[in-house]
């Protein structure tokens, strides 16, 4: 069992070993692999780097960010098809199963997935369906900031600690409270948005480079552009200032310019923090931590509002990056129970207030339908199971169509449906005690997974329904065809066997030769390695003739 950050950028897998988590890394020596997906001109399907790559170039070959779109109807036109976020999630997590297993050298079946603690009831559905096309059971859908805290409560152990974890990345925002005390792992509140993340910082910086520039779409190539302005913000997290260069002309760009062009994006953050430390009833010098998590918490304008904010400087022990992939794998330990980790406990909470759409008489006679009846409340420690009495409208009625709900609003209207449950047999016959009652137990698991389960109370008949209406979900032959659609896909050419056993034939005469020689083998691979990955099959043909061709005289004995 390994532990997966899908991420909205880059995706990360690791396992726990000797005591510890370990991020496995993929053929590249990298840990982070671009959660992209792209197809080549010959149809070869690209995952990570090599897709990343191809979008530079080739912006309609492939995707990225899909999982913004998760648990949602999107699709995306490319490689002469249509591609749901479920499909692009399923080839990122397949890719992460393969590196696993090419590190572990044995089979790897089962994963602890983390999600964003907003994640909702559908984007979690939309995972654990990317998972199953990936070859992956699904052991524990785990939220980001909790994985966060786990790896953090492994590595630290502190006696007893009140951390806020905020959680940056480049698509979603979360900050969890948690308690650590002796091994234990407690969440205390969470709170977040799904849409806001470093993109976002980069996208408000884009704008201001076009108002600065007078830069107009057909001017530069939309992805070559976006590069320029993610370098630049980049060089902001180490540097008070940078000049950034569009079409040979320079633009300075200062810390302050960056902190004016994105006030509104960091606005957005403040009240988010407050919402999680008075869920939590705590103020910030209860605090006896602040943890960083995600590529964008880097920024130091983040860094300096937070501090301003919590009083106190947040910690940069662990490597914002990585820290979510680690947890997971220590909760895949914590699962597994090996011993290292058999102390450690871990209790979540639900992230939204769960309930059921019901009517209201204001008068006699006037009924009001639509408002929101909560039965487990945000931030209520999981798994947790509650229920409540509802009784029908009118004694004739035999039929309630129980709607299920999450959010924070008074009214349904303003939160999410997540499904119905039809509950019919309610008329009763005259006598019966109770008649039009229903008990409604809410069951809210570990994953995030909720079952409604509805008992008549006249007839002690039970209703316990799967939600119907799911935007997005996918039955099992959906999911088989999906599996059966990416099966047949090619592998990258770096990887087809005789470009590797070429490139380690050239490794080993490189090792024999010197000087002059040595210089024209190293231009000779260079040029080969550039050509696999461009993916163009004549490009590659071409440098691999001119390699071979240099090569033979040397191997015609062995030959
Ligand atoms: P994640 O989803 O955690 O991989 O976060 C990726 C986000 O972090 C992207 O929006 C990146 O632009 C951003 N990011 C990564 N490194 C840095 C950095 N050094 N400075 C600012 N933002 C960064």
């Amino acid at each position: 069992m390994v532990g997966i950050d899908l991420g909205t950028t880059n995706s990360l897998v690791a396992h726990f070993v000797d005591g510890h988590p370990e991020i496995l890394v993929n053929e590249l020596n990298e840990g982070l692999t671009p959660s992209a997906v792209a197809v080549a001109q010959d149809g070869t399907l690209l995952v990570g780097r090599a897709a990343k790559d191809r979008l530079i170039n080739a912006p309609e070959s492939g995707r990225s960010f899909f999982k913004r779109d998760m648990g949602t109807a999107a699709s995306y036109q490319f490689g002469g098809r249509r591609w749901t976020p479920v499909e692009c999630s399923a080839v990122v997590l397949r890719e992460m199963k393969r590196i696993a297993e090419l590190r572990l050298g044995h089979e790897v079946d089962r994963a602890v997935i983390t999600v964003p603690a907003y994640f909702l009831d559908q984007q979690r559905q939309a995972t654990v369906e990317a998972a199953q096309i990936a070859g992956l059971k699904v052991e524990r859908l785990l939220n980001e900031p909790t994985a966060a805290a786990l790896a953090y409560g492994h590595q630290e152990n502190p006696d007893l600690s009140t951390l806020l974890i905020f959680d940056l990345g480049g698509g979603t925002f979360d900050v969890t409270i948690l308690e650590c005390f002796e091994g234990v792992v407690e969440v205390k509140s969470s709170a977040g948005e799904s849409r806001l993340g470093g993109e976002d910082y980069t996208d408000a910086l884009g704008e201001w480079l076009r108002d600065k520039t007078k830069w107009k779409p057909e001017d530069m190539d939309a992805m070559r552009w976006r590069e320029l302005v993610e370098q630049a913000k980049r060089d902001l997290s180490t540097a008070d200032s940078t000049v950034i260069i569009v079409n040979g002309n320079e633009v300075p760009l200062s810390l302050a310019d960056f902190g004016a062009a994105t006030r509104e994006l960091t606005a957005r953050l403040r009240p988010v923090v407050r919402r999680c430390l008075s869920d939590a009833g705590i103020t910030p010098a209860h605090l006896d931590g602040v943890l960083l998590v995600g590529g964008a918490s880097r920024m130091p304008l983040i860094v300096s509002a937070l501090a301003e904010d919590l009083q106190q400087p947040p910690s940069r022990s662990l490597d914002p990056d990585r820290v979510v992939a680690l947890g997971a794998a220590v909760q895949s330990a914590l699962i597994a129970r090996q011993a290292a980790v058999r102390d450690l406990v871990l209790t979540d909470v639900c992230p939204h207030t769960l309930g059921v759409a019901i009517s209201k008489q204001l008068t006699p006679g006037q009924i009001q339908d639509g408002y929101f009846s909560p039965l487990i409340d945000r931030n209520t420690t999981v798994p947790v199971s509650r229920s409540d009495t509802f009784h029908t409208l009118h004694p004739q009625q035999d039929e309630i169509l129980l709607q299920v709900y999450q959010g924070e609003g008074r009214m349904v209207k303003d939160n999410q449906k997540i499904g119905q449950v039809r509950v019919p047999g309610m008329k009763s016959q005259p006598g019966q005690k109770r008649p039009g009652e229903v008990d409604v137990r809410f069951t809210y698991d570990m994953n995030g997974i909720l079952e409604v389960e509805v008992t008549i109370l006249h007839s002690g008949q039970k209703v316990s329904e799967v939600f119907e209406q799911r935007p997005g979900t996918m039955s099992k032959e959906e999911i088989r065809d999906a599996i059966a659609r990416l099966t047949p896909l090619k592998v990258h050419p770096r990887d087809a066997p005789p470009h590797r056993a070429r490139l380690e034939r050239a490794e080993r005469l490189y090792q024999d030769l010197r000087s002059v020689e040595r210089s024209i083998l190293t231009a000779l691979i260079d040029q080969f390695e550039r050509a696999l990955s461009s993916q163009e099959p004549a490009q590659i043909r071409a440098s691999a003739e001119e390699l071979d061709s240099f090569m033979s005289p040397y191997f015609r004995d062995e030959a």
